[in-house]
């Protein structure tokens, strides 16, 4: 496929940004994990990255754009006779919807398209056949994954990812790396997972507990908790009332949640009514 002007061929509607740089496809290669597992790549795109994927590893890539799954399917002619690399043409996610990604464990690698990232690595954490993810993001998602109890980026998705393993921001990427040029700096995020996080109360549960991140988390959990089981709870596992939602560590949060799941059923609306602009900011875990 020849392409005169990739900047008007990338579709926004599929957050195509195709990483043009050497530099940084050879060093999201380094960053890969030490093993012989497969690789599963989100978005091949134009298969810059994947090039390089299919040089080390077995490769399987879901790519939901038709004309990039033809391109694709001629420009890797040769490692799909010899069975080194399959494609397959479809939404990521609902392939996810029924079943693991791959059969058979593997690593997760990708430039991943922006409007879906944070969604795709939460459906990682629950995917037992997934072992590590690596993956290209914006910046602030692969810091709010990353960030450390206290650190005021500590969030739920730093939580959810102190659960299933350990995060770690690799590299920076500013956006003159990328044809068309996001709006925003990117970043390269390793999760190594030594297990698994398929529970989507305990999802729930930090939503309210970081619903209003500056407030205090009792606060936050007597939205939807009564305030005196709360109060007993805090008391009980001797925590300081005026904790803020970053201050707590991941076990803490694991604590308060086995306390309280009983008494969430997967239908709570925070008492409190909410207001009409917070109801529209209402944020993924
Ligand atoms: N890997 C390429 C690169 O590094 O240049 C392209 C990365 S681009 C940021 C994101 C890719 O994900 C695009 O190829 C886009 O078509 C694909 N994509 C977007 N939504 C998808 C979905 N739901 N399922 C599978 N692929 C998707």
């Amino acid at each position: 496929m020849i392409i005169d002007n990739l900047a008007e061929f990338a579709s926004k509607k599929f957050g195509q940004n195709f990483l043009k740089s050497d530099i940084y496809l050879h060093k999201i290669i380094q960053a890969m994990p030490n093993d012989d597992l497969k690789v599963a790549e989100i978005g091949p795109g134009l298969g810059d990255l994947t090039k390089e994927l299919v040089k080390v590893r077995n490769v399987t890539a879901f790519e939901v754009d038709k004309r990039l799954c033809e391109h694709l399917t001629s420009e890797f002619e040769t490692p799909i006779h010899e069975g080194r690399f399959e494609l397959k043409c479809g939404d990521v996610l609902e392939r996810w919807e029924s079943k693991s990604l791959l059969d058979e464990s593997y690593h997760l690698v990708a430039n991943l398209p922006y409007y879906i990232a944070t969604n795709i690595i939460l459906k990682a954490f629950k995917d037992e056949h997934c072992q590590s993810i690596l993956v290209m993001v914006q910046k602030e998602v692969a810091v709010k994954f990353s960030a450390s109890v206290k650190q005021k980026e500590f969030s739920s998705l730093s939580v959810l990812a102190q659960t299933v393993g350990k995060a770690t921001l690799c590299f920076e990427v500013e956006p003159e790396a990328f044809v068309p040029a996001p709006n925003v700096t990117s970043a390269v995020l390793l999760i190594e997972k030594d297990t698994s996080q398929d529970d989507e109360k305990f999802e729930k549960f930090l939503k309210i507990a970081f619903a209003q991140p500056r407030k205090k988390l009792s606060k936050n959990l007597s939205s939807t908790f009564s305030k005196d089981i709360v109060n007993a709870l805090f008391s009980k596992l001797e925590l300081d009332s005026n904790l803020r939602p970053h201050e707590a560590e991941t076990s803490t949060y694991h604590h308060i949640y086995n306390e309280l799941k009983d008494n969430l059923d997967g239908n709570e609306q925070p008492k409190r009514k909410q207001s009409k602009s917070r109801e529209r900011n209402t944020k993924k875990p």
